[in-house]
């Protein structure tokens, strides 16, 4: 029996620190995943539709102002998918949300095996006094013990009051200078991903509120992911803002970590391919 993937949209971005729009990401990221400018198919050689059981659960309806609400519709969208055997698969939204997220399957799963991927490390005790913002959601997960290892990937912000947070934390920090996806370890389960799209160049994804030059290529992403065997129980890619993108490119990148992340968690879920 295959593992369904169930795709589940979180439009929010009333944690954002600078500028909102990421509420409008998982439509225009659900737009260019079903568009028929491309198809699909992943590089492992597994598709949507014929090995790989994507479930559209559409978007979630938000407050986008109320955390506790909020938070709550989030939980209970992870756990409905998690305890019907599903894995889910969000789409953000500002990076907020994978405290909700990571928290609900942490309760089902115990403490997970994190890679994320980000410019920046998300670990403010909090940020201009919001202990939610999208600047904080890997200090709450690690404070509140979800998290075995935490690998971040991409990061290349670090100022002093996030590096003591990251050593209080043990937060394992893979350095940005000299980077290669070999650095990058094979994690054991259970493994959660989380994207923030502004790990990645911003030539490659300029449709980010924080565009931090310097970044990852897309490809190291998709190496760092696709080296991974462990049972994912979960994943997000956030942070897009629509409004800042330029031809639709970064949509079209969300769009294909979609299927690349798809395509690996129905590969590591036991599926022969
Ligand atoms: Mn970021
Ligand atoms: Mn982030």
């Amino acid at each position: 029996m295959r593992s369904s993937i169930h795709l589940i949209g979180l439009p929010t971005d009333h944690n954002s620190s600078f500028e909102l729009g990421a509420a409008f990401a998982p439509a225009a990221i659900q737009e260019a995943l079903w568009s028929d400018r491309g198809n699909l198919a992943s590089e492992c050689g597994l598709e949507i539709g014929v090995d790989i059981d994507l479930i559209d659960k559409s978007e979630l309806e938000l407050t986008n102002a109320d955390n506790a609400v909020d938070d709550s519709m989030i939980a209970d969208a992870v756990t409905q998918a998690s305890t019907s055997g599903a894995i889910p698969l969000l789409l953000g939204g500002d990076h907020a949300v994978s405290y909700p997220i990571v928290a609900a399957l942490a309760a089902r799963h115990g403490s997970l095996n994190i890679l994320h991927f980000d410019a920046h490390p998300d670990l403010y005790d909090d940020f201009e006094g919001n202990p939610r913002s999208h600047a904080s959601p890997f200090a709450r997960i690690m404070e509140n013990g979800h998290a075995v290892r935490l690998i971040q990937v991409g990061i290349r912000t670090l100022n002093r009051h996030c590096r003591e947070q990251a050593e209080r934390f043990g937060v394992e920090i893979i350095p940005i200078a000299g980077f290669t996806p070999a650095l990058v370890p094979v994690l054991s389960g259970p493994l959660y991903i989380s994207v923030d799209l502004d790990g990645i160049d911003p030539s490659e994804a300029p449709g980010v509120s924080h565009p931090e030059p310097g970044g990852l290529r897309l490809r190291e992403v998709l190496d760092c992911i696709a080296k991974q065997t462990a049972p994912i129980v979960g994943a997000d890619i956030v942070e897009l803002n629509p409004a800042r993108d330029l031809n639709g490119v970064t949509a079209i990148l969300a769009a294909k970590l979609v299927r690349e992340i798809a395509a690996r968690a129905t590969r590591n879920a036991g599926v022969s391919a």
